[in-house]
């Protein structure tokens, strides 16, 4: 049988699995479907501007990813100094919901986590290569295909981290007859999951408060989450603002497929109204972006996912961990790695 492993999806869970396996002989090999890694950990650059439109910052937890992003080098990264605090439904902005634990960030962007790690890694990582279909090989092995009708392999193991619905549509497009494979197709389709539309609005001014971001805390706000972006050092320039501004997930779901002005104006007014400065309903550029499968809000059943472990199928991500958190897709990556090893 192979020693080779696909990894499906760059984002921070196949990284980190890659990134551990680094040193296992495995001849990995990463596919993802983008052209940026690091999945949901998303940065973008634009006029100037550097911003992370998906995860904000990694919080180490309380397992190995503290030790983990610090052996990846202090070079670019910051510790956001300024606090999160709250605010309710009627608009009252208070402090508070700060832990106190490391916000971590890269002068370059989020995506800066799973570079690090890939680039330390002797694995190939196929860009821009959408995995569309497993199959099982006569040696009992697993070959690949591409969107393009390409196939790769035989894998003797094959690590799947595309949120679970993703997840699910793979095994439901995967050729073997075996009848685990349905309970475990099954258990990642359950797995319910939370959308974000997250609109980004710069002004040609600077905005200073004391906090770095707000948190909506009572689920009756159409704004669950507003952050200064040019608290990242590196992110915008002096004389500058540029805020994330993700919309809460009823608002998300109602509006998701709205023209993106109309989301964007929906989010300044919010904006301009929770801070009380009407020249935030003016923003010169703005970016949004849809996120279906934001956060997963449960755990997947574990059982159906460990029992196709011995056939070489294997899984990990938030939705795995059942914490949508960058440190808890990492951690799940990590893991899933030393079961391969
Ligand atoms: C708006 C938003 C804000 C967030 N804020 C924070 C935060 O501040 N802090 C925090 O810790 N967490 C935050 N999170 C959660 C965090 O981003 C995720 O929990 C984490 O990034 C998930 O990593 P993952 O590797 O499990 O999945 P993903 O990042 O989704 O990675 C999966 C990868 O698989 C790829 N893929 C999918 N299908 C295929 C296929 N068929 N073939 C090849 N590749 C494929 C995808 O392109 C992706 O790169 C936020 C998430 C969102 C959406």
């Amino acid at each position: 049988m192979s020693d080779s492993l696909a990894v499906v999806g760059a984002g921070a869970a196949g990284a980190a699995a890659a990134y551990r396996l680094r040193d296992a002989d495995r001849d990995a090999t990463v596919f993802e479907k983008s052209r940026g890694v690091t999945g949901r950990a998303a940065t973008r650059r634009r006029n100037g501007c550097r911003y992370d439109h998906g995860a904000n910052y990694v919080t180490p937890g309380d397992g190995p990813v503290a030790d983990l992003v610090r052996d990846l080098g202090d070079d670019g990264r910051h510790d956001i100094a300024e606090p999160v605090w709250m605010f309710d439904g009627a608009g009252t902005v208070a402090p508070g919901r700060d832990s106190g634990e490391p916000k971590w960030t890269w002068a370059a962007g989020i995506t800066q986590l799973g570079k690090r790690l890939l680039a330390r890694t002797d694995a190939t990582v196929r860009r821009e290569t959408r995995v569309r279909s497993l199959a099982r090989t006569a040696d009992g092995g697993w070959a690949l295909t591409d969107a393009d009708g390409e196939t790769y392999g035989p894998f003797g193991d094959v690590l799947l981290t595309p949120p679970a619905p993703q997840t699910a549509d793979l095994l439901a497009a995967t050729d073997w007859d075996d009848e685990r494979l349905a309970a475990a197709r099954d258990a990642a389709a359950a797995v319910p999951y939370r959308s974000v539309v997250t609109a980004v609005l710069h002004y040609p001014f600077e905005l200073d408060r004391e906090w770095y971001a707000l948190v909506n805390t009572d689920d009756d706000h159409d704004v669950g989450w507003l952050a200064r972006e040019s608290c990242k050092p590196g992110h915008v320039p002096d004389g500058e603002s540029l805020l994330v501004v993700q919309m809460a997930p009823d608002w998300s779901a109602t509006h998701y497929d709205d023209p993106d002005g109309d989301q964007v104006a929906a989010a300044a007014d919010r904006v301009a109204a929770l801070l009380d400065d009407d020249r935030l309903l003016d923003p010169d550029w703005t970016d949004t972006q849809g996120w279906r499968y934001a956060l997963p809000d449960a755990a997947a059943e574990r059982e159906p996912l460990s029992a196709v472990a011995d056939a070489g199928l294997h899984f990990a991500g938030d939705w795995v961990a059942g914490e949508g958190r960058v440190h808890a897709a990492v951690e799940s990556g990590l893991d899933a790695a030393d079961r391969i090893r």
